[in-house]
């Protein structure tokens, strides 16, 4: 019992996972200045990573979006737009308008419901 209290009362440097000495300061998180290091250092590189990956399926968005104006469509399921690469998740903003939720992908501008978008057109006025 007083094993197990012990353990859950140590704290272990977030980089390399060596226990912190008892008498350190209960906010320490890392065992040495290295260590601190090369965890934000990790963790840097990890939101590069996460902004090439957003910015990667916005771009896809505004591909599918502009290809589907080029064929006059304006309108379309997520199902269908899901096989064409499109992640509704990622807009640029969003504007609520009465019930309606107008979303914006850079200069294109379409609403969308659960299951489909609609009124799909480029607006040079953002
Ligand atoms: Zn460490």
């Amino acid at each position: 019992m007083g094993y197990d209290l012990k353990t859950k009362e140590r704290r272990y440097c977030l980089e390399c996972g060596e226990p912190l000495d008892y008498g350190d300061r209960s906010d320490k998180k890392f065992c040495s200045c290295g260590c601190r290091n090369s965890y934000h250092n990790k963790s840097h590189h990890n939101g590069r990573v996460i902004k090439h990956r957003v910015n990667a399926a916005l771009e896809r968005n505004h591909d599918v979006l502009g290809k589907l104006l080029r064929m006059g469509v304006t309108a379309m399921s997520l199902v269908d737009l899901a096989q064409m690469g499109f992640k509704p998740e990622y807009i640029t903003s969003f504007i609520k308008r009465g019930t309606r939720t107008e979303c914006h992908c850079y200069d294109m501008r379409y609403y969308m419901t659960p299951t489909r978008i609609f009124s799909l057109e480029r607006s040079y006025l953002l």
